[in-house]
């Protein structure tokens, strides 16, 4: 006959083992709740203090443009020299209806794409960041005119589907996905003023001044009225790009206008402050460093 083991064994046999199991239960409790102990092989971990001094690692995304066919360079960025995150093609290939980005190094490792640079503060951007490499030649000179590579929309929309994900995984603030060029005005031109930065920004991608606001800076302000040059450098600074407070137009200063221009104003990056892009620099802080 068919007996269950309560009956079987007894009841206070039952029991015990009851009492024994809730005891190894409060026990595993009380070891792995309490102090969150993390098992290592070796040894354990106890992260129950947890420091209030601590910044993800990567806080920065930055876009580039490779200058190359996609042979070169993908020849370029897996060699020992440089090397991205990511490399997006011009016409990149396609499975399953999504497109494929090429991953060539770990975002949790370093990629030396950045070289000397410099955002808000912080330099050598390669320790901070996530690069992407988009396929693209940049300008060619035709009758002393640069010609510049159009990015196609196929490749836009991997690099936008790219960056939410990023930006998303790693909390990257807007005002911290930039271009080559901002990070490294003068040495760098990358991704160039047909990158679509606008499109991003509608995205969700990237910064981007609002209309309104910008409208209501150029109204308060002269056409033709006199630059203050130091104001200019203190706020290109304040935005995040390296240049001196001066209060003198020199290259610096200029090249920095330019590499802001092909950014926010791409239909003209004379390097010149004119009233728009001062208005246009105006509405960015208003919008994020206010
Ligand atoms: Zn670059």
């Amino acid at each position: 006959m068919a007996t269950s083991g309560a009956v079987k064994f007894g009841l206070p046999f039952s029991g015990r083992r009851y009492i024994y199991i809730l005891a190894v239960a409060v026990l595993a409790f009380l070891i792995s709740g309490c102090h969150s102990l993390k098992d290592r092989g070796d040894y354990w971990v106890d992260d129950t203090h947890r420091a209030l001094g601590a910044e993800p690692r990567i806080q920065f995304l930055v876009f580039h443009y490779t200058a190359e066919d996609f042979p070169s360079s993908l020849n370029i960025l897996t060699g020992e020299n440089v090397s991205a995150h990511y490399l997006v093609d011009t016409d990149p290939d396609i499975q399953s209806g999504k497109a494929i980005v090429l991953q060539l190094v770990p975002e949790n490792m370093r990629a030396w794409h950045a070289g000397a640079s410099f955002w808000r503060g912080r330099i050598n951007l390669n320790d901070t960041s996530v690069g992407v490499e988009i396929v693209n030649q940049g300008p060619s000179k035709v009758n002393g005119v640069s010609h510049w590579q159009p990015f196609t929309d196929n490749q836009i929309a991997l690099v936008i589907a790219l960056s939410r994900d990023i930006i998303e995984r790693n909390q990257i603030a807007a005002i911290n996905v930039v271009g080559h060029s901002d990070i490294s005005p003068g040495r760098k031109i990358d991704p160039g003023p047909l990158f679509p930065w606008k499109k991003l920004a509608d995205a969700g991608i990237g910064a981007w001044p609002d209309s309104p606001t910008v409208e209501r800076y150029l109204a308060k302000r002269q056409l033709h009225s006199a630059v203050d040059v130091k104001q200019l450098q203190n706020n290109l600074n304040r935005y995040g790009y390296q240049v001196s407070d001066s209060g003198v137009m020199d290259n610096q200063t200029r090249t920095v206008i330019k590499a802001f221009q092909m950014h926010f104003r791409p239909a003209n990056y004379s390097g010149e402050a004119d009233a728009e892009t001062l208005a246009i620099l105006d509405a960015l802080l208003e919008k994020y460093k206010s």
